[in-house]
């Protein structure tokens, strides 16, 4: 293995769920529903499977699913031709690691915001390119963005800010003002904005998702990634999609139609169909999981964590010093043992691993049934 890639043999998702398996607790560790998407968008899938949409689609993605993300991106007043704008990836994955490795070169720089979702060092590492990482701060309420150490994180070897808002794994869902100095320093700088919007529907309370392209300047040098795993409980279904401007996508479908080519004929049109009848559907998730990350995360503190408040996605962070641990990581390999339950240590997903050593992510993506059984057995930790 290339030295560049040797630190990345395991995933610390795959390696929780393998110790879940393995020791038959309940997994809180990778972040994957326990129920299935809406039935119409299955029986589409099915449909297709059995209608003769078994070959390669084509490069881009199929002509009704391009249509019905342009259509999906309009509802946020982002206009984008389903032709030249848009490119249909296996998963948020593939489009996140194309578009590293078509803009960033071997002495590039990636700004990327850490905790960060871990194929995003190994996509910059792929790229033969190095990441800078800038830590969100927590105020004890909320991982915010500092925006000095951002623009200290700048150089002139830069050539990307990698951002994923709403964040895995803290939960924060960035805030105008933080995406409006992101936006700055992108504009100041002349760099390429990714973001990666795999949760833009799963946002709780007042919190509101606000997609940098849509900022002043920003649709230009914005790559806006997103995926159908989250918002339609198909995470094994891979299909995910890039939108920018003709020049981007261009660069973007340089690198993808050379790892993939294309995947997932079948589902396609499944979820072209779901971006344009389900949404209802996804409104109805999105009230659920508020309630489930109350659930957990109301759980959790009476089980001893302090539970930081999570404004989006699948996940809350919880501080493991209550409970008299001094090593998260190391809780978190003895968990099913101590509790019968696994979460993920942030420590795999940071270049500063010591300061995040208190930190565990709980997905709270599940059957209130399951919630409930693994608060009862995480109070045995006290
Ligand atoms: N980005 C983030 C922040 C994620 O949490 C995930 C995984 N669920 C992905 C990207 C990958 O998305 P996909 O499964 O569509 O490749
Ligand atoms: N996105 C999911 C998580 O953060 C897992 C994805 C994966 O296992 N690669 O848990």
């Amino acid at each position: 293995l290339v030295p560049r890639l040797q630190p990345f043999t395991s995933t610390i998702f795959s390696e929780m769920t393998a110790l879940a398996v393995r020791s038959g607790a309940i997994n809180l560790g990778q972040g994957f529903p326990d129920t299935d998407g809406p039935r119409p968008m299955l029986d589409a899938a099915k449909e297709a499977l059995f209608g003769g949409a078994n070959q390669y689609p084509p490069g881009p993605g199929r002509p009704e699913l391009r249509k019905a993300i342009a259509g999906h991106r309009a509802r946020l007043g982002l206009h984008y031709d389903p032709d030249s704008e848009i490119l249909v990836t296996a998963g948020a994955t593939e489009a996140i690691a194309a578009t590293l490795l078509a803009l960033a070169d071997r002495g590039d720089e990636v700004v990327v915001i850490e905790p960060y979702y871990d194929s995003y060092a190994a996509a910059i590492a792929m790229a033969g390119a190095t990441r800078r990482a800038v830590p969100l701060v927590s105020d004890g309420n909320r991982f915010a963005l500092d925006v000095d150490t951002l623009r200290a994180a700048v150089t002139p070897a830069t050539k990307a800010i990698l951002l994923n808002s709403p964040h895995n794994p803290t939960g924060t869902v960035f805030t105008r003002a933080e995406l409006e100095a992101v936006a700055a320093v992108c504009i100041e700088h002349d760099l390429v904005a990714v973001q990666d919007e795999v949760y833009e529907h799963l946002v709780f309370d007042d919190h509101e998702h606000i997609p940098l392209a849509s900022l002043p300047g920003m649709r230009e040098r914005t790559v806006s990634i997103s995926s159908a795993g989250k918002t339609f409980n198909c995470t094994g279904w891979k299909i995910g999609w890039a939108c920018a401007s003709p020049e981007l996508i261009a660069a973007v479908t340089a690198s993808k139609q050379f790892l993939t080519f294309v995947s997932g004929g079948p589902l396609q049109p499944a979820v072209a169909y779901a971006l344009e009848h389900e949404l209802g559907w996804v409104e109805q998730l999105r009230t659920s999981l508020a309630a489930k990350r109350d659930r957990l995360s109301q759980g959790l503190r009476e089980a001893g964590f302090t539970v930081w408040p999570s404004a989006g996605t699948y996940f809350v962070c919880a501080d493991v010093r209550p409970l008299g641990f001094a090593d998260a990581e190391e809780l978190a390999w003895q968990l099913p043992e101590r509790a019968g339950v696994t979460a993920v240590p942030i420590t795999g997903l940071t270049d500063h691993p010591d300061e995040w050593n208190h930190v565990l992510r709980f997905a709270f993506c599940k059957r209130d049934d399951v919630l409930d059984e693994a608060v009862e057995r995480l109070h045995q930790l006290r």
